[in-house]
């Protein structure tokens, strides 16, 4: 890991030079001028801000801002204007023919939290960013969501004129960034950034670069991370925080933590995220970024994260690496749970229809799997497992859970009782008939009935030091190539 002070090229000249056109310098009044100092630099990054708005059964999106970011856009251009098909919503930048821009699917908070009881007795507005690289042009976005079938469907349309005098070109504070790792200009690399909360001063030197490089290792000992880690750039910014921690208000804590992480996000204890979208996008703008994970210096458990918005991991836990690259697979590629026993903070679907995450099925036509290219041969269909067993010992993990947390018990005892878990779960499940076949074990994405996962184990079913079955390996690897083409 190195420093750099991304904003002062005699402090680290190393990092500036491969990305010389990338970085802009502030004090110019405005974009026109990086375009005519430097004919051949990107397109700045620009940010559409908005708010989303309802309740259980209404959505009204409105406009907040469009905001000049300080850096360059950081992806591939023309690529990005691939459709996506993974998301609850889809945004697409259209030109003033029609033609496609840019298209990026994601997930919001204001989506799940429809699904909450919460939603069923009052309204509430979450804020949302949109990313897109600066347009020539007047362009419209277009903001579309899944219907009932999961088609999408359009929902918002907004018309963003590059001339407008209102769009924000005030630079937010300026933030240190350091490399965790650094391969190459951020065009051509995934560019993951990870934000420390809740860490003061001196435990960001520390603590902080401590727990980033321990993420770090921890993604890239997993694969399909470990074989494309010359496509990867991993940095880290990590606002000083007054006083150590972030709030957990079920416990009667609110602390003011730079990135305003919090567990209880939905009343759930363990999920942890920050609702104060605002607030993260002026501390991520000063990194090239396509993904950003908060690493929260919580006191226990948590972690939470939505497709291509942001993920949280508690840094508390002896289970963090693992929470880690498990809310990643959520944030970088949409992955589903496959867990279905422990309680979350949803209410079941009316209807079942077929999930549009890559990683569970519905299996309505039993003879057409999603992956039915990657299907062991001969394997059955749903495929046998020991779902019985595996659910009575469940029942009692999360009996002994609940009375850790009851208890108050401090989270070495929870460490412990996740590593008994694990030996028993690895005992039951490595040797079942079909383990290391792909085929469709029923149990999935919070159903023990409704949802099938594509083997008996992975990283988004259980803690058990596993790799990520081959379908979701195949689902994260189609994204790193949209950001570093092969
Ligand atoms: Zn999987």
């Amino acid at each position: 890991m190195k420093c750099c002070f991304w904003v002062v090229a005699s402090v680290c000249f190393g990092l500036l030079a491969p990305l010389g056109a990338q970085v802009v310098d502030d004090d110019r009044p405005d974009a026109s001028v990086v375009s005519d100092t430097d004919p051949a630099s990107l397109p700045r990054t620009w940010r559409l801000d908005f708010y989303q708005t309802g309740d259980a059964g209404s959505e009204v999106l409105s406009l907040d801002r469009v905001v000049v970011e300080p850096l360059a856009w950081p992806s591939p251009l023309g690529g990005e204007a691939l459709p996506t098909d993974r998301g609850v919503y889809r945004f697409q930048v259209l030109g003033s023919d029609g033609r496609l821009i840019h298209s990026r699917g994601f997930s919001s908070i204001f989506a799940e939290w429809q699904s909450t009881v919460e939603a069923s007795t009052v309204r509430r507005s979450f804020h949302e960013s949109l990313r897109f690289p600066e347009p020539s042009e007047i362009v419209e976005i277009v903001v579309e969501r899944r219907d009932a079938d999961n088609v999408f469907q359009e929902i918002w349309r907004v018309r963003v004129d590059p001339a407008d005098p209102f769009t924000v070109r005030i630079p937010p504070p300026r933030q240190e960034v350091i490399a965790f790792e650094e391969n190459g200009a951020p065009g051509d690399k995934v560019d993951l950034l990870l934000l420390g909360d809740g860490y003061r001063e001196a435990d960001c030197a520390s603590a902080f670069a401590a727990h980033g490089q321990q993420m770090v290792d921890a993604l890239f000992a997993q694969e399909p991370f470990a074989a494309r880690r010359q496509d990867f750039n991993v940095w880290g910014i990590c606002p000083p925080a007054a006083e150590s921690g972030i709030s957990r208000p079920s416990l009667g804590r609110q602390l003011a933590s730079p990135l305003r992480s919090t567990y209880d996000v939905f009343g759930s204890a363990r999920y942890l995220l920050t609702l104060d979208n605002r607030t993260l996008r002026a501390v991520a703008a000063w990194a090239p970024y396509e993904f950003v994970v908060i690493l929260s210096n919580g006191d226990t458990y948590g972690g939470g994260g939505l497709f291509n918005r942001h993920a949280a991991v508690s840094m508390a836990s002896g289970f963090r690496d693992y929470v880690f690259v498990h809310e990643l697979g959520h944030h970088f590629a949409g992955l589903a749970d496959e867990y279905y026993t422990s309680p979350v903070a949803y209410q079941p679907p009316d209807r079942v229809t077929e999930p549009w995450e890559p990683n569970v099925t519905a299996l309505l036509d039993t003879g057409n799997p999603k992956w039915g290219d990657l299907l062991s041969p001969d394997v059955a269909l749903p495929t046998p497992w020991p779902k019985g067993t595996f659910e009575r010992y469940a029942s009692q993990f999360q009996s002994r859970r609940e009375e850790i947390r009851a208890g108050g018990l401090p989270e070495s005892e929870m460490d412990a009782h996740f590593r008994s878990q694990q030996g028993i779960e690895k005992a039951l499940l490595g040797v079942s008939e079909n383990a290391g076949k792909v085929g469709a074990f029923q149990g999935a994405n919070y159903d023990a009935e409704a949802f099938y996962r594509s083997e008996i184990d992975c990283v988004m079913f259980t803690r058990n030091e596993v790799p990520f079955c081959r379908v979701c390996q195949r689902a994260l690897e189609a994204v790193i190539n949209r950001y570093a083409p092969p």
